[in-house]
């Protein structure tokens, strides 16, 4: 049976596909529904196989899920439980969805040494007025805020976050909060009897097949070209997700900066490195592994990533404006590229 009628209701930053009551998805026409969180990020679901039971209400679920983890993970909302703990306002994570991101966070920052680090905050912050300003910061105020910043704060658990409040630390959950996000819509679905979808939040797509169907193909951005493809990867499950300073990178003084910062540093990954995609077992995971092999560059992270089995593609510059593509194997095995390009094996593990 074919789905019916989309409704499409678009308003007030939200727009919401609703299915008529008594809608199938099918095999092959899913479900479709849209959303736009955290201030324009579009949230993208398709899901295949729904009852027609379970197709009411599931627009609804979806949105109210999202909303309640923006509440909490947002840091640009001044009464999440992210902005009260930067605040100081609290000294213990009694919300699970709070402690499972920061326990993923955690896992993450001691595998990177800290290129991948929740605490970067205070340093987001200086690198934000400087662009207002139109100034970079000197060093002693890098210096002042990177005082501030250290994965080390949060506890071995990395759940202490009445210790880093009084370290005048503060919380920014925007490099894993996606891909924690996408893969809360996925439980809704999981939940709701669906057997086949995938969600897409902001360039972050996870997803999960239980029809043993075939296998999603996923995009990867050109890193240098909005309305391109670099190619695409095959994939049953799990997520793909891509860091790159091409969308929120921003120019002081005639340089550009990147929008992810290099925590043990204090100032924004060079340019050198264009993208870096992680296909992980789920969105948080590959969300914290893309950010922070972002910050340890081409070089260091892929060998990293060939040591630990993170499956990871790394987009650089080449020769005469062409891109190079290093991938680590698994992720190369299930690559298309377009464009006559080819990906070469990225450095194996020391
Ligand atoms: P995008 O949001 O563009 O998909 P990322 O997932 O890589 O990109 O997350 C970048 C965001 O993560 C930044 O906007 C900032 O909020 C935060 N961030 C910046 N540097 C770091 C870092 N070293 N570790 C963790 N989070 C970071
Ligand atoms: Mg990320």
């Amino acid at each position: 049976m074919r789905l019916g009628v989309l409704t499409r209701l678009v308003a007030a930053g939200l727009a919401l596909a609703a299915t008529p009551a008594g809608a199938v998805a099918g095999g092959a026409e899913p479900v479709r529904l849209e959303f736009v969180k955290m201030g324009g990020i579009p949230v993208r679901v398709s899901a295949w196989d729904v009852a027609p039971a379970n197709a009411e209400g599931l627009g609804g679920a979806c949105d109210a899920r999202l909303d309640e983890l923006e509440g909490k993970l947002s840091a640009h909302r001044t009464d999440s439980l992210v902005a009260r703990i930067s605040r100081g306002e609290l000294r213990t994570v009694e919300d699970p969805d709070l402690a499972a991101v920061l326990g993923k966070a955690a896992t993450v920052a001691r595998r990177t040494g800290g290129a991948f680090d929740v605490t970067v905050a205070p340093l987001v912050d200086l690198w934000r007025k400087a662009r207002i300003d139109g100034a970079a910061p000197n060093a002693e105020a890098i210096d002042a805020a990177r005082s501030r910043v250290g994965y080390r704060l949060l506890g071995v658990d990395g759940l202490d976050v009445g210790r880093l409040a009084d370290a005048g630390g503060a919380l920014d959950l925007g490099g894993i909060a996606k891909g924690y996000m996408a893969d809360a819509v996925l439980a809704v679905l999981r939940d709701r009897g669906v057997r086949r979808a995938i969600v897409e939040i902001g360039g972050d797509t996870a997803m999960y097949n239980e029809t043993g169907g075939a296998a999603f193909r996923v995009g990867i951005r050109h890193p240098l070209r909005r309305d391109r493809l670099l190619g695409v990867i095959e994939v049953n499950g799990g997520a793909v997700v891509t860091s790159g300073n091409y969308e929120r990178g921003f120019e002081i003084a005639g340089r550009r900066h990147g929008h992810v910062i290099d925590p043990r540093s204090g100032v924004p990954t060079p340019q050198d490195l264009l993208s870096v995609t992680v296909a992980a077992a789920d969105g948080s995971e590959a969300d914290a592994w893309a950010t922070g092999l972002f910050v340890l560059g081409a070089e260091e992270g892929s060998r990293l990533a060939a040591g630990l089995g993170i499956e990871a593609l790394f987009v650089v510059p080449g020769p005469d404006e062409c891109l190079r593509i290093l991938g680590t194997s698994g992720i190369i095995g299930r690559l298309q590229l377009h464009e006559g390009r080819t990906a070469e094996p990225a450095a194996s593990s020391p």
